[in-house]
Order: structure tokens, then sequence, then C-alpha cells
């Protein structure tokens, strides 16, 4: 997929000494690439929205119409906070291999620091810090380019689904069989892990 300056520059840390301030890079056979830096930037935005909806009371989430587009223009209910739980978790299990995945649910699921994630996880301060870059670049792109749903743009994945041309979100999802594993919450599940 393509990346634009105008969305990379949003994104991009001012200082990054890669693409100062920019975003996109150039790469081999003059392909424009994203920055690390911008990867690193979608992954927080989606990381931390996925915080809010864990944390949000239960009572304060809401069922809500989305439309489905397509010629019909449908419409369906669903409950985004919690399915947008369900993509942030399995898109991330589904991109990352075992050992990054568990730094991922010590850090970023359970909420450990680093100094609990090196002595669970056996580490070194400076593998620990490079794994997480790692991983925060991996994920960053997988919430941005996966096809058709992606997590990113985050209005985009919770306002409309008009511009999606696909099957409807809720009734391929309502098929997944990996939904039924997220179908209580999340902060239970988390509490357990922990
Ligand atoms: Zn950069």
């Amino acid at each position: 997929m393509e990346w634009t300056r105008s969305e990379t520059l949003a994104l991009a840390h001012q200082q990054c000494a890669h693409c100062h301030g920019l975003g996109l890079l150039l790469g081999r056979k003059s392909h424009w690439s994203p920055c690390n830096c911008v990867l690193r930037s979608v992954f927080r935005a989606c990381y931390a929205r996925f915080r809010r909806c864990v944390e949000k009371e239960k009572h304060l989430s809401h069922v809500t119409l989305h439309l489905m587009g397509g010629k019909n223009q449908r419409r369906s209910w669903g409950r985004k906070d919690e399915e947008y739980i369900a993509d942030f978790t399995l898109m991330s299990k589904r991109h990352l291999d075992e050992a990054e995945y568990q730094i991922f649910k010590f850090h970023f699921l359970l909420g450990a620091d680093w100094k609990l994630c090196c002595r669970r996880l056996n580490m070194e301060r400076g593998n620990f810090f490079h794994a997480v870059y790692r991983i925060q670049q991996k994920l960053g792109r997988a919430f941005r380019e996966t096809k058709p749903y992606g997590l990113f743009p985050l209005d985009e994945y919770f306002n409309t689904l008009s511009r999606r041309e696909t099957q409807p979100r809720m009734l391929e999802l309502a098929n997944d069989p990996r939904r039924n594993t997220l179908s209580f919450p999340v902060t239970t599940r988390l509490d357990k892990a922990a």
C-alpha cells in the first residue's frame, strides 16, 4: 500500500535522525516507505485507544449503529469498543513471533515495567528496549496496512466503514471462531493472566 507524505508528516517525529520529520524514506527501486518513527507513532495511537477501551467502565460501552457500506448501505448494531479490543489483541498475536508476543503481553497488555519484564524474561535492558521498538514498528505497520480492516486511522475504524467494499465486518467477525475466545471482558482476562 502507498503511504503519502501528507499522512506521514503528521505522524513523524520532528527530530528523527532518519527522516528529519518527513516520515518517508526512499528505499530500493525508488520506493517510498514509512520511517520507523511513523510506524511507532501509529502503534502508540492504537495502543492508547486500546487502553481507553479496556479501562472504560463497562456501563459506558455503547451499542452503536454502523454503516456497513456497499450498494445497499446496510447498517448493523455492534459494540465498537469490545470489537476494537478483540481486533487489537488478535492482530498483535498474529503478527508477532512467540518471543515478541511474550514481551508484548507482559509490557503492553499486563503493564509490567522494563525492570519486571527483564527479570521475568531474563533479558538485558538494551535487548528489551530494542525488542519493544521492533514490536511497535511491526504492529504499527500491521495496524495501518492490514487489508481490508486495519485499525488505523482510528477515526475511520470507529466512525465509518462506508469506504470499505467487502463483506460486512460484523458478519465476518461473527463467523470467526477466534472471536469466541474474547467473548468475556478483557479486563477480567488480563487479571487472570496476571
Ligand atoms: Zn523518522
